[in-house]
């Protein structure tokens, strides 16, 4: 009897709190103008998204300009076939059936458009090979702004260290487990990336973040990164543009891709 009437008491309390403040129901629920998008189908790009490979053209893409500086061309000379010295002439990957193939020693290519934060689809093909074996073995990567390296490399039962495997975002997180499929198979990436901030001064106001999904498995849970990505030594921030290319690495692997296509955010 004495809970029933606390129950009471309690409910008398709450109805008459809510109608000495107004609050509703109604009170709580919003309508804005919600921009329409349209989804795509099993992984296409959805209707506000900036398609950068359907498999008929490199149109946009170039020959990666290395203009920043660091890190990246710190790497030239240490890997085969890797190039600091694009040119911004045309890409010179090839097209086949219509997928984007690399073409090795011809250097990185980059989107001719600058990206800041965004949301990125793109499907990769590791190729079988004989005789490779870790960091050797079907190697690429997507370098958001051309300087933040999520790594593509064969991972299915392909050993390396860890924080330089699939989707490592490359020596700064290990995933947080090994979504792989085995070679000659398609996987997919769906990537958010905000990009640091800096202040007027050059200062670091925000890092970037990360978010990776590897064939529908989150593995990279928003994590922060340390700085541009460097094959030696610590990396740290160098301030620089709002927006810059989206870059794939030519790591001397024929690696394949299709079906790129990126959301600004
Ligand atoms: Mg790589």
């Amino acid at each position: 009897m004495k809970r029933i009437t606390t129950i009471i008491l309690l409910l008398f309390i709450t109805v008459s709190t809510l109608a000495q403040n107004n609050v509703t129901p109604e009170s709580t629920e919003l309508y804005v103008n919600l921009e329409k998008v349209t989804p795509g189908e099993q992984g296409s790009a959805p209707s506000d998204a900036i398609v950068l490979f359907d498999g008929t053209s490199l149109d946009a893409w170039q020959s990666k300009v290395f203009s920043v500086g660091g890190s990246m061309r710190d790497m030239a000379g240490r890997i085969p076939g890797f190039t600091a010295e694009g040119n911004g002439g045309p890409a010179e990957w090839e097209i086949r059936n219509g997928e984007l193939v690399v073409k090795p020693g011809t250097g990185y290519i980059e989107t001719k458009q600058g990206f800041g934060d965004v949301q990125l689809h793109i499907e990769w093909l590791a190729p079988s090979a004989e005789g490779k074996s870790g960091q050797g073995y079907s190697n690429s990567g997507v370098f958001f702004m051309g300087l933040y390296e999520v790594q593509i490399l064969n991972s299915y039962e392909n050993p390396t260290y860890q924080n330089g495997q699939a989707a490592s975002v490359y020596k700064q997180h290990i995933p947080l487990v090994n979504a792989s499929k085995p070679v000659d198979t398609w996987q997919t990436y769906d990537i958010i990336f905000m990009a640091p901030k800096f202040s007027d001064k050059g200062t670091l106001v925000s890092p970037a973040r990360i978010t990776v999904f590897h064939n529908g498995v989150l593995v990279q849970n928003n994590v922060e990164l340390l700085g541009p990505t460097v094959y030696i030594g610590t990396p740290h921030y160098v301030a620089h543009s709002d927006k810059l290319p989206l870059a794939l690495q030519d790591h001397s692997d024929p690696m394949r891709f299709r079906n790129i296509w990126i959301r600004e955010l």
